[in-house]
């Protein structure tokens, strides 16, 4: 590992941050966090409880009294303050963030840009939580609805952007006036720490944000989820986590916001600009290295311009340098762990088996490391599994098609509904497509939809409410209606 990680690392706080002070879990237990591209330890750092849990959840309360009547002003500042020292700090957490996820640092530096502008996105929404007031239509009273801020917000995120996703649901909670507890992934919870620590330096006070990484989710979300003063569950993670956490909101009613899981499709027409197209394709699929919700899983390209595609698109993956994600000139490191490793592969043999053909890439690499290469796979057929499952890695598998709307309707076949993208030189086409397709988000011509001032967010199987943009803050609110006469 190079000195400059474990130089980083090491300054990294290790223990759970609870009420503005470092602890050790009650049991002092600890996870051990690894680098994916060499399987070597980097730390270890203490493992929750659910009496921690309740700890947390307890400062998160005392500490919302004093927060929420902060004036929205300050609040902001804080939020302002925390963008400019990530931002400052943007070579370090693109480092950690790739020493513990494995990304390769063009992509570790852009998630540092993207999570620290949720920071300066919020700030500038802080002050700009509005209300209304009419008069009741038998014009006897008057209706005011103003927005206060739901309470403690438990936020839950995955290994996959440990910075953005965290920064998505801290930023807009803190500028509603609400206080947190985040519980982020086992596989990755040194960036959810450095942040905390970050946070307090931007002025953000004790118990206001509070970080308890555990091994034990199940039951430390489950305390979380089950404390009196938790009102809010906001989590990013897979659809199958999702459900869970949504059966235990419901028995405590709580205001549930869920980033799951995608499935998108990636539809390329006849009069499409290809070159373009490949570029799109490129950012969509490979964005993360395939591990993000809004990868594109399922390339549908015109049989006209499929053949043009598919080997502009192989030779581009196929150019990309693989190696340890923190290495000059990597653009691809390794997946998460050795489990997403087999799962891509058991998804290329299976689509293989059923027929598809490789066009570059579809094998496991010898040595030390979970790397996957980049893979194109053409005229891969309807039945194959990693058509209907979420791939999370570097594999783009390519469906022929012949009528627009029977391409619309494969791409609907699926219960996720998070982005789709699509690619013409014909924007009424494009816009026809576009509404069409079931999902909350569509790249019209563009490979990236994510942006901080813009609603995130999925249909179907793959979420409920929005982050980003205006919406998210307010998914941190509530309406009160006050009734008044005078
Ligand atoms: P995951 O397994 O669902 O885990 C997400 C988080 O939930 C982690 O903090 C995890 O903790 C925790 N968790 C796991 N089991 C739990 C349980 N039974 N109760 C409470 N919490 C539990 O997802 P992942 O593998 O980290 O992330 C990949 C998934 O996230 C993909 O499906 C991807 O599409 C989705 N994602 C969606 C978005 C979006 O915006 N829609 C963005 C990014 C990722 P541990 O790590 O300790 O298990």
């Amino acid at each position: 590992m190079p000195q400059e990680i474990d130089s980083v690392v090491a300054n990294v706080p290790t223990r759970l941050y609870i009420g503005g002070t470092w602890r050790d879990a009650a049991d002092g237990a600890e996870i051990d966090v690894f680098d994916p591209s060499t399987g070597e330890k980097l730390a270890a750092v203490a493992s929750a409880t659910t009496d921690d849990a309740s700890a947390a959840a307890d400062a998160a309360q005392d500490a919302l009294r004093t927060w929420r009547r902060t004036a929205p002003r300050e609040r902001a500042n804080v939020l302002r303050r925390a963008f400019d020292l990530m931002t400052e700090r943007r070579e370090w957490f693109a480092l950690l963030i790739s020493a513990e996820n494995g990304k390769a640092l063009p992509d570790a530096r852009a998630e540092v840009t993207y999570a620290a502008e949720f920071f300066r996105w919020f700030s500038e929404e802080a002050v700009r939580l509005d209300g209304s007031l009419h008069t009741a239509p038998g014009g006897d009273y008057r209706i005011i609805v103003q927005r206060e801020p739901i309470g403690v917000a438990a936020l839950i995120t995955p290994w996959n952007y440990p910075a953005a996703m965290a920064t998505r649901k801290i930023g807009p909670a803190l500028a509603a006036g609400c206080t947190v507890v985040l519980k982020p992934a086992s596989d990755t919870p040194l960036t959810a720490l450095a942040l905390a620590q970050l946070l307090a330096e931007a002025g953000v006070p004790a118990g206001v944000v509070n970080v308890l990484p555990a091994h034990r989710s199940g039951p430390v979300v489950g305390a979380l989820l089950a404390h009196r003063a938790v009102r809010k569950v906001s989590f990013t993670g897979s659809t199958e986590v999702g459900v869970t956490l949504l059966h235990a909101a419901a028995d405590r009613v709580l205001s549930s916001s869920m980033e799951l899981g995608g499935n998108a499709p990636f539809i390329v027409l006849d009069d499409a600009d290809i070159p373009q197209a490949i570029a799109g394709a490129m950012i969509a699929k490979m964005r993360n290295g395939g591990e993000a919700c809004t990868a594109a899983n399922r390339f549908y390209v015109h049989e006209a311009v499929a053949d043009e595609f598919a080997w502009g698109f192989a030779a581009a993956m196929g150019a990309l340098r693989v190696g340890p994600g923190y290495a000059d000139g990597v653009a691809l490191g390794p997946l998460i762990n050795a489990a997403a490793q087999q799962k891509v592969q058991e998804l290329v043999e299976d689509a293989l088996h059923r027929g598809a053909r490789v066009v570059t890439g579809g094998s496991v690499p010898g040595g030390e490391g979970y790397y996957y290469p980049p893979t194109v796979l053409d005229k891969v057929p309807a039945d194959a599994e990693l058509l209907r499952t979420e791939i999370f890695g570097p594999v783009a598998p390519i469906v022929r098609f012949t009528d627009v709307d029977q391409a619309i309707e494969a791409a609907n076949d699926t219960d996720f509904g998070l982005v789709s993208y699509v690619y013409t030189r014909d924007l009424a086409r494009g816009m026809r497509v576009a509404e069409a397709l079931e999902t909350g988000m569509v790249g019209l011509n563009r490979g990236v939809v994510s942006d901080p001032s813009a609603p995130f967010g999925g249909v179907k199987l793959s979420g409920l409410g929005r982050e980003g943009g205006h919406e998210g803050m307010l998914e941190y609110t509530e309406p009160k209606y006050i009734a008044t006469s005078w």
